[in-house]
């Protein structure tokens, strides 16, 4: 097929915080450099306009972004120095913050905020407003930005990045072309920013050309899974309360969250570590059981749900965080790891990252060299940073938690007081699918049937009416994006292993088991996928591989 090629100067790849960031501040850095060169105030030549693309796979720029974030303002501070008049759209500051430690149905207020979880002085926001507004701006100084742009490959030309081939359109669900087909374009660019989030499927394929994880820990995530709900009576915006325990034992990592916004609104989720035992582990319904705790009930009775998400997270910090560069490339955000587990926190550290890695890329346009001689120093800039401080001080802690709760509150405790270091540094740390036990040695019998929950469909809601609410579609005839390498594996196998631990992972229903009790097969509702990644993180073969659907594909989060 026939492609077109779009060719650019800086091309970044996911429109989240840290590829907006990026492309703002590097903005700013032009402008300014090329105001100082005509004043004189600076020698040298200018730049002459670089081309600069942030290219997004949602329908619409903020339509993966799900709402409710507490941000520490002190990355937007920075970045917005060159921006006179210009303020986040932060919801509301933080009034009021807790540690709540629930049993089955008590409830009880920590008497002190863990340091960690203390919120004064940080906003509750919208994470789809933050990022439509950022976009906004990026706009507003000359970057373009475009939606339902779904890289799917990194181009090289030798061993150098050179841009990214965008998804096929119009390929029906056996591979065939429909009369609409289009092939996806190329777009080259000089420099190739990547900030797809989470287990991104380029940096996936950089980690692996470039062995850009080499001497570093494995990754270890998290999944996180929400609901916005409108109560039914008056709340005080700017509440923000973390919940440790019910429903989760002390095997697992894990807690609850509820952060308040003006119109009465509540963002309310939980989050689990995919480094977890139980091959019948369900997040979604963790997150269910979780409402119906007396503490959380009596805040959303009568209330309605608005919306619903769910999201992975890297948690491993500092040592899981892979090189971040290569030739022609340059990795920010939550793709790069930058995210403070203890703090829970990560969009401050990906605006971080993006103006590190702005900085990285405005030097490399001065001297023309694209090559990691002149990237490296991205990586140089994160080690002389605040945000290098703050993730040093966490960098075991996420890891002591892989042996259960007790064993990291006490490793916690003594890395609090050593600076990070604790008993060992670095503490060990597995890849969360390895912790996964086959289904006989968890359970030590082979007929443990589920728990199966009931959900009201008021307070508590199945899959399918959660995926409803996240406003997910997909083009139904074009090509499953859940790659499974051997089904042989799943209807076999992992069956009689793992009792087939998809179905319960998955928040969105995507993985059935469908067919006779001898004779289940793998069916994939692929049209239902919220693109949150736990599949491919936590599936114990490593068979499953997530890629971009068609373009415009995915969740539509309504960002209040
Ligand atoms: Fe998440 Fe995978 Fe399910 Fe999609 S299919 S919602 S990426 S677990």
């Amino acid at each position: 097929m026939e492609r077109e090629k779009l060719e650019v100067d800086v091309l970044f790849v996911g429109a989240g915080p840290a590829s907006l960031a990026s492309a703002l501040h590097l903005s700013r850095l032009i402008r300014e450099h090329n105001e100082a060169v005509e004043s004189g105030a600076k020698s040298g030549g200018k730049l002459s306009d670089p081309t600069l693309l942030v290219i997004e796979k949602g329908r619409e720029i903020g339509s993966h972004a799900l709402s409710g974030a507490v941000i520490d303002p002190r990355a937007f501070d920075e970045l917005l120095e060159g921006f006179d008049g210009e303020e986040p759209p932060y919801d509301s500051p933080v009034d009021d913050d807790a540690l709540y430690i629930l049993s089955k149905n008590k409830s009880f207020r920590s008497p002190v905020t863990p340091p960690p979880l203390k919120n004064h002085g940080y906003y509750v926001a919208s994470l789809g407003k933050i990022v439509k507004w950022l976009a906004a701006l990026c706009e507003k100084n000359g970057i373009d930005v475009f939606p339902e742009f779904p890289a799917v490959e990194l181009l090289y030309e030798g061993d150098s990045v050179v841009g990214v081939r965008m998804g096929d359109k119009g390929i029906d669900k056996n591979g065939n072309p429909k009369p609409n087909v289009e092939p996806g374009m190329d777009v080259l660019a000089k420099l190739t920013v990547l900030g797809e989030g989470p287990r991104g499927t380029l940096t996936l394929q950089a980690e692996r050309r470039f062995r850009l994880n080499e001497g570093r820990h494995p990754q270890i995530y998290a999944l996180g899974v929400k609901e916005i709900w409108r109560a039914a009576r008056k709340i005080q915006p700017g509440v923000v309360y973390h919940t440790l325990g019910f429903p989760l034992g002390t095997q697992e990592f894990g807690g609850g969250f509820v952060y308040t916004m003006k119109d009465n609104l509540i963002n309310l989720g939980f989050v689990v570590g995919l480094d977890y035992e139980n091959p019948r582990l369900d997040g979604h319904q963790i997150f269910q059981q979780f409402k119906t705790h007396p503490f959380i009930r009596e805040m959303l009775k009568g209330g309605e749900v608005l919306s619903y998400g769910a999201k992975a997270i890297p948690e491993g910090g500092y040592y899981s965080m892979p090189r971040v560069y290569a030739d022609g490339l340059l990795i920010v955000g939550d793709s790069g790891g930058f995210m403070n587990a203890q703090r829970l926190k990560g969009i401050h550290l990906a605006v971080k990252s993006g103006m590190l890695a702005a900085e990285t890329l405005f030097e490399a346009l001065l001297q023309e060299d694209y090559s990691q001689v002149v990237l490296q120093s991205y990586a140089d800039r994160f080690e002389r940073s605040w945000a290098k401080k703050e993730l040093w001080k966490v960098r075991n802690f996420r890891q002591a938690f892989q042996r259960g709760f007790w064993s990291g509150m006490f490793h916690a405790g003594l890395q609090f007081l050593t600076n990070g270091r604790g008993i060992k540094d670095p503490f060990p740390t597995l890849p969360g699918h390895t912790q996964m036990k086959p289904f006989k040695e968890y359970f030590r019998e082979t007929d443990v049937k589920p728990e199966k929950m009931v959900f009201d469909g008021q307070l508590t809601f199945d899959k399918l009416t959660d995926v409803y609410y996240s406003n997910t579609a997909h083009e139904e005839d074009q090509p499953c994006h859940l790659k499974i390498l051997d089904f042989d594996i799943c209807n076999n196998r992992c069956s009689n292993e793992y009792g087939n631990p998809c179905q319960h992972f998955c928040p969105a229903h995507v993985y059935e088991m469908v067919g006779q009790d001898n004779q289940l097969r793998l069916q994939l509702n692929f049209s239902n996928c919220v693109h949150c990644k736990t599949c491919d993180i936590m599936d114990p073969y490593q068979i499953i591989v997530w890629t971009p659907p068609e373009g415009g594909g995915g969740p539509d989060y309504k960002n209040m």
